[in-house]
């Protein structure tokens, strides 16, 4: 198993990024096996290897939804639609994607049930029942369970019918208390994507034709794709006494008045898997955050067979050593270490360390970066310690790399001419006047395809802007662009 003759094939098969990034995507998903197509339309399968990676992004995220005061239950899949149907909104908003289970058996239902598509009615439904007095407050309960909608056009991670997200939803006793919580949780999402997911995001107020149906106001974070196109990784909503007035949860509070509670409900899901995979692959594949990586180091011995036990052994050696990380040895006998090199870079396994007779004779490893692909020698003595700097530094250069995308890919302009172009040829976030006019906004969306994607918490100086599609003064900058 020589160093050399890499084997090239194994990565032939993946389409160019930049000639095709939707089948590229694709691509990378299928081959480094994350997830696949099923018989059922719509749907898939999440392999082992993806799994992994979304079991490391619930455990990192779990950590701080539990820090915040949250504790995990379940409640039940199914949504009786007598209940899905008492808000208005909130029924019209997930109409055309609800499913619906009819039959039990062989007997028809006296009552339809909806698969939830999100869980605010059942879960009001039984909050309703659990408060009563202001000393039952706050209640601040988060799920970790999969949701149903019925998509037209699915894509994977991104749009399946069927996918894995977490939902929590809190009851507060005042306005105040909801709307803290509401940006609490906004910063907690946005904290964890920078941090854990090198993603960098914006975070906002979404238009009142973007927000969440039955919301009072609707905060999100949304990152910027390779390909120019944002996405929405995660919201957070104030839900204001609109579900409880609905479901009557209401509370006897101190002053002996009853009162409503405030609400609010937050959520993420697989989709960030596939944020991650846009965000971070390229013509290699998959590059993973060493933060959240399944596998973070992995071990390829290179011998010949005179050297095949000595390496073997230095190899299991030098892994032991690593207890605190996740780490792979690859002793397959079956496959060329070209080809070992070419699956785990396509993998996106941030650290490979090569092992061989000349290095067990000079004392040292090779370790190479997934992110830069550099290849390093490191005195077996300083190993150790390396493997934690080189993780480290990689999670920070992705972060940076992923930032000084966005900083290239974000324009300004208030003159619609020049906005139409950029969308068209360049892309990214374009910051934009805007007057406060649904209209306007829909223009743009009819127009151009593209969205309001948020008005950043921290308001962007609108001095002298103009609205883009009405050129009247404007009273806030947007941030625009196409979107997943
Ligand atoms: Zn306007």
């Amino acid at each position: 198993m020589a160093r050399k003759g890499e084997d090239k094939a194994y990565v032939k098969e993946l389409t160019s990024k930049r000639e095709d990034f939707a089948q590229w995507y694709v691509d990378v998903i299928r081959k480094t096996d994350m997830a696949d197509y099923t018989t059922l339309k719509g749907c898939m399968v999440i392999k082992p290897y993806g799994f992994a990676l979304w079991e490391g992004i619930r455990q990192a995220l779990d950590q701080r939804i539990r820090r915040t005061g949250h504790k995990n239950a379940y409640f039940p899949l199914f949504v009786p639609e007598s209940l899905l149907k008492l808000e208005a909104d909130h029924v019209k908003g997930f109409a055309p994607e609800v499913a619906w289970v009819t039959k039990g058996g062989s007997e028809e239902l006296e009552e339809p049930l909806a698969i939830r598509p999100t869980s605010e009615a059942i879960i009001c439904s039984i909050y309703a029942k659990w408060v009563q007095s202001y000393r039952d407050l706050p209640i601040l309960i988060n799920q970790w369970a999969n949701v149903v909608r019925w998509e037209k056009v699915t894509r994977l991670f991104l749009r399946t019918t069927e996918f894995l997200w977490q939902e929590g939803h809190t009851c507060h006793r005042t306005q105040e208390e909801a709307q803290e919580e509401t940006i609490r949780m906004l910063e907690v999402y946005r904290e964890f994507a920078e941090t854990e997911l090198a993603m960098p995001v914006l975070y906002g107020e979404k238009t009142d034709s973007e927000k969440f149906a039955g919301a009072q106001k609707t905060y999100a974070i949304e990152a910027l794709m390779a390909d120019g196109k944002a996405l929405q990784a995660g919201t957070s909503h104030n839900l204001g006494q609109h579900f409880a007035k609905v479901f009557q949860i209401k509370f006897l509070d101190e002053d002996q008045k009853e009162k409503y509670v405030w609400q609010t409900s937050w959520g993420v899901s697989t989709r960030l898997i596939g944020g991650v995979v846009m965000m971070h692959g390229d013509d290699y594949g998959l590059a993973l955050p060493p933060r959240i990586a399944p596998v973070q180091v992995v071990f390829v011995p290179i011998y010949f067979s005179d050297s095949m036990e000595e390496v073997i052994r230095k190899v299991k050696e030098l892994g032991d050593k690593l207890g605190a990380y996740r780490v792979e040895l690859d002793l397959r006998d079956t496959q060329t270490a070209g080809w070992k090199f070419n699956e785990w870079e396509m993998k996106g396994v941030p650290l490979r360390i090569e092992v061989g007779p000349k290095d067990i004779k000079k004392k040292q490893v090779v370790m190479v970066r997934r992110d830069t692909r550099e290849k390093t020698f490191v005195p077996e003595e300083r190993f150790v310690e390396t493997v934690g700097e080189q993780l480290e530094d990689i999670q920070r250069n992705l972060f940076q790399r992923a930032l000084d995308f966005r900083k290239d890919n974000t324009s300004h302009t208030d003159d619609y001419g020049e906005f139409k172009e950029i969308i068209e040829r360049k892309r990214g976030f374009i910051v934009s006047g805007w007057c406060g006019d649904p209209l306007c906004e829909a223009k743009v969306k009819e127009d151009t395809k593209a969205t309001i994607r948020c008005l950043p918490l921290e308001e962007l100086d609108a001095t002298g802007a103009r609205c883009l599609a009405c050129g009247k003064p404007a009273a806030k900058r947007a941030y625009f662009a196409r979107a997943y």
